[in-house]
């Protein structure tokens, strides 16, 4: 059993702070791992396909990508959540794509926003290992939202009027 955590709304401060990076000292810990799980079964709950710690009002450097098909993206890609750790976008695409996107934290409200078809990512694992991986798509999509989170930016600053 996982803790369901409240999730902050448009206007709250923690979600304009740019969140701090998560120390060495923390990989591998029961910390780390327990605030993955906590995300995890908040963004589940809520049937969201990705979460930012400060979303939960934790200000550190930890997201979940977790696409998955549903109406407005119905050929998103299954995949298993993935867990980023200090996520860092080395490269995006010159190409862009328009799409829908709403946020747990911005209640009943949708917009279309620009972002990068494709993004290389670094990120660390709860363990603390490096992995580099490029996504595309909907998933690309995700990892954009998430980290603008880290960065103390919502969708809702980046709508294509
Ligand atoms: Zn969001």
């Amino acid at each position: 059993m996982s803790v369901i955590l409240p999730v902050a709304k448009q206007g709250e401060d923690i979600l304009k702070l740019k969140a701090a990076p998560v120390a060495e000292s923390e990989f591998n810990s029961e910390w780390l791992q327990q605030l993955a799980a906590a995300m995890q079964a908040t963004m589940s709950v809520r049937e969201g396909v990705g979460i930012a710690a400060p979303q939960v009002y934790i200000s550190k450097r930890v997201i979940i990508v977790a696409s998955r098909s549903n109406v407005r993206y119905p050929d998103a890609p299954e995949m298993d959540a993935v867990v980023m750790v200090n996520p860092e976008i080395l490269e995006f695409s010159q190409e862009t794509c328009l799409g829908e996107e709403g946020c747990l934290s911005v209640p009943n409200e949708r917009g279309q926003v620009e972002r990068a078809q494709t993004v290389k990512v670094r990120y660390r694992t709860l363990q603390g290992d490096v992995v580099e991986a490029t996504y595309e798509g909907f998933p690309a999509r995700i990892v954009q939202h998430e980290v603008d989170h880290l960065d103390g930016v919502l969708f809702v600053e980046r709508l294509t009027l």
